[in-house]
């Protein structure tokens, strides 16, 4: 049996990020507590209240507990806490809530993430967070420079990144991920340089670069839209600026012993997110809090993406599950390659055509004669210069 990821989302933060495009909102920390408990109830009977919408997770008999004949508890190895900023969270609601997943599935405390802003780091914290069996931080810096972060609402400074990370290592943080951010407003060729050498330069196990992303969701991509002046619209970075901004990281990156495991990501070796692969390999999680979703057999599900209305939900005694969708076959196979070829390790064609039925070998020698894939056997994977264009190469597979 694959072991599960368990997700839990804290849709809080400090301020809203200009850029910012997720369901996360500034509350008083007074409500903090009360969300928690309402998580802590939503993982102790997920079985009740996943299956009031038809979703059941196949029962494991535990051989030790035979004379109690009671179901075993789903083994699983990875946590994440995102957000939203968890790290706002007081240490012992993060306790409460792991304790709480410790006792509902036989958890073996592989890789324990907690999101972290640099503002939000005290020695303190730290030390509790490992106390807490948190083993790795995905740390927010996003850039190291202030103009940068000021334009897009970002709470730190890169001062605090500084402060921060030595505060991790000596409370014996071992694995650290850096986010950054390429197409930042007022970002240029010089300081995306700047920010990513100080970032190599602070030597983290893992680094995830993300692009910019437009959309209506944000007040940004709003400005972008109407043509405003308030959020430095038209200081974003062109496109052009931004395909070469991802070039130079890849180089910048793989200079350093940095690997490129994912369109997105960089680790040095043995420090690839288990928790992520499993999203890409399609491996199985389930996701609690607000807005989390969830993935298990034939079925992703989601949770009320408004944080009171899921605790109004839950302490009602009801499911927070918004909506449920059947993965047929068709999805499956679609998933199979746009979430493969995210993976610098490609996908196994023969295994795919076998289990979905299907013959790719045309498409798939249209791509490789125009340079978008490379094929070494029976594995295919997107051509290092072309990462940037894995949705176009997604449609013309499937077409
Ligand atoms: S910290 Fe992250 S989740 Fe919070 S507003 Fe900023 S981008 Fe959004």
């Amino acid at each position: 049996m694959q072991r599960l990821g368990l997700y839990v989302q804290v849709p809080f933060c400090q301020t809203k990020c200009t850029y910012c495009n997720f369901h996360t909102g500034v509350v008083s920390t007074d409500r903090f507590a009360p969300y928690i408990a309402a998580v802590c109830h939503e993982i102790t009977h997920h079985a009740y209240l996943f299956s009031s919408f038809g979703i059941s997770l196949p029962k494991r008999f535990d051989w030790q507990s035979l004379r109690q004949a009671v179901p075993a508890p789903q083994p699983a190895d990875t946590v994440y806490i995102g957000g939203g900023t968890p790290s706002l969270l007081d240490p012992q609601l993060l306790m409460d809530l792991l304790r709480t997943l410790r006792s509902s599935f036989a958890c073996t405390n592989e890789e324990i993430t907690l999101e972290a802003d640099p503002e939000t780091i005290e020695p303190e914290k730290g030390r509790q967070w490992l106390d807490a069996g948190i083993n790795r931080i995905s740390f927010g810096s996003q850039s190291f420079i202030d103009e940068e972060l000021k334009a897009a609402g970002r709470m730190h400074r890169r001062a605090d990144i500084y402060n921060a990370v030595p505060i991790l290592r000596e409370a014996g943080i071992a694995n650290i991920s850096f986010d950054l951010i390429a197409g930042l407003p007022k970002q240029t060729r010089a300081s995306w340089r700047q920010s990513l050498a100080e970032a190599i330069a602070l030597s983290p196990e893992h680094i995830s670069i993300y692009m910019m992303e437009i959309d209506e969701g944000s007040r940004l991509g709003l400005e972008v839209i109407r043509s405003g002046l308030r959020y430095s619209a038209r200081e974003l970075p062109s496109e052009e600026a931004m395909a070469e901004f991802y070039e130079t990281a890849q180089a910048e990156m793989r200079a350093a012993g940095y690997e490129q495991y994912e369109i997105s990501n960089w680790a040095k070796p043995g420090f690839e997110s288990k928790h992520n692969l499993k999203y890409w390999r399609r491996e199985p999680y389930l996701g609690f809090g607000a807005g989390a979703h969830s993935f298990f057999g034939q079925q992703r599900w989601s949770n009320l993406t408004d944080a009171a209305a899921y605790v109004a939900a839950i302490n009602s005694g009801r499911s927070a599950i918004d909506h449920v969708d059947a993965v047929t076959s068709d999805l499956a196979l679609e998933e199979e390659i746009f979430l493969g070829l995210r993976q610098l390790s490609g996908i196994d064609l023969r295994r795919i055509e076998r289990q979905y039925g299907v013959d790719l070998n045309e498409k798939i020698g249209r791509l490789a004669s125009h340079g978008m894939i490379e094929r070494v056997g029976d594995l295919i994977r997107l051509a290092p210069a072309k990462l940037s264009v894995s949705t176009e190469v997604l449609v013309e597979l499937l077409r």
